[in-house]
């Protein structure tokens, strides 16, 4: 490795960015190996402060230190793919028929498989010209923080939401990494653009983002969609209808309008998919939920977290139609989380008929968290509307 001059290094780095297009990538920098120390600091008092989502490595020198990982590593390969932001014709929500909401990173196919199989071109690539590269892929589930490595190499800045944000992309862009032994030049990072702009902070309906690119996990609807148990009441009203993920602080961000990439077919959204009718999602079978979810990377959770969305969502559409759908979950679905989520939903309706439904369950309900449940969805005050 070292034999090769530092122009042969030059030259192989301009020859990958200009073929990145041909592999599929949108956008890719190179940064340095070296540990991030910076992060590691801001990591701890994320962590003292209680706002980790849980979902992260929790092994914070495994996170910031790249050679923890590969101890010859030199640099840092990172890789933007660009998707699509808005649905073409999208589907009606209306009474009777109302519809929930996926992530738009969640759309078309997951991004894991997207990006992977990206990264194993890459690796093709190199390999071609260097047989004797070491080279270690991440994406999402890795050690390392990808929008700290995008971030560091020039892929895009770190706004005030958190996200990486591309001047050609905005922030509607999948990020992945390449750890490797081979000592590429390192890029500069891209200029914070976010200025005096604070639209993302003031827009985001729990208060998740308790600073400038400082996100408190636990508050944050993006997490709370994914976790399996109760949510909180207060969250649950949040939540609004999305069945997984949040996109509001992304899609306020100035930067991101008029952005929508289409040019990855296998990245577009099936609008039945991204936009799904909840009633349907109540009764939904784990092979169904495979057939219709499965491909997306909103299925990593299981089936459970989009049903129990999905009952929140009724509840927050206050769709009276819903109620024999809702109630059939409160009285035959084994699933306590289910059971507790649609009394709440009832609840939240406060129809007659809703109302009704709560108090036939409370006299059969033997789980304590459900019969709290219905008890809190019975002292709502009741809406007088009637079923249609
Ligand atoms: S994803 Fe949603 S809840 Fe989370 S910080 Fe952004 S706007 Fe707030
Ligand atoms: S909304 Fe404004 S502050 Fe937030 S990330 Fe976008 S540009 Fe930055």
């Amino acid at each position: 490795m070292e034999q090769k001059e530092t122009v042969f290094w030059t030259q192989l780095k301009e020859d990958m960015i200009a073929a990145a297009s041909s592999l599929g990538i949108d956008k890719l920098r190179v940064t340095t190996a070296d540990t991030f120390t910076e992060l590691k600091e801001r990591l701890i008092r994320h962590r003292e402060l209680g706002h980790e989502s849980g979902f992260e490595e929790p092994d914070l020198d495994l996170r910031t230190e790249p050679k923890r990982l590969m101890p010859e590593a030199r640099s840092l390969i990172a890789i933007a793919v660009a998707y699509p932001s808005r649905l073409i014709d999208p589907p009606v929500s209306e009474p009777g028929k109302r519809r929930g909401i996926l992530s738009r990173s969640a759309w078309g196919e997951d991004y894991h498989q997207a990006l992977r199989r990206r990264l194993a071109k890459l690796s093709e690539w190199i390999l071609e010209r260097v047989p004797e590269a070491k080279l270690m892929s991440m994406v999402d589930t890795g050690a390392l923080s990808d929008r700290a490595v995008a971030e560091r190499a020039g892929i895009g800045w770190s706004g005030k939401n958190c996200s990486i944000i591309t001047p050609e992309w905005g922030s509607w862009v999948y990020l992945g990494e390449m750890l490797t032994d081979l000592p590429l030049p390192p890029d500069r990072s891209v200029l914070d653009s976010c200025g005096d702009c604070t639209l993302c902070i003031d827009a985001c309906p729990t208060g998740a983002l308790v600073g400038p690119g400082q996100l408190n996990s636990q508050r944050c609807i993006s997490f709370i969609t994914q976790t399996k148990g109760i949510v909180e009441d207060e969250m649950m009203v949040k939540i609004g209808n999305r069945l997984y993920g949040c996109d509001t602080c992304q899609i306020v961000c100035p930067v991101n309008r008029k952005i929508d990439t289409r040019h990855h077919p296998e990245l577009l959204p099936d609008p039945e998919v991204a936009k799904p009718l909840l009633r349907p999602l109540l009764t939904m079978g784990n092979r169904e939920f495979r057939e219709k979810f499965g491909m997306g990377s909103a299925s990593w959770r299981g089936r459970k977290p989009i049903q129990r969305n999905a009952l929140i969502a009724l509840g927050n559409f206050r769709d009276v139609e819903s109620v024999p759908d809702v109630a059939a979950v409160l009285r035959d679905d084994p699933r306590p989380v289910l059971r507790a989520t649609a009394a709440w939903a009832l609840g939240r309706i406060g129809s007659p008929d809703a109302k009704e439904n709560l108090r036939n369950a409370q006299s059969t309900e033997k789980d304590d968290e459900v019969l709290l449940a219905i008890e809190r969805a019975l002292s709502a005050p009741e809406t007088g509307r009637k079923r249609k």
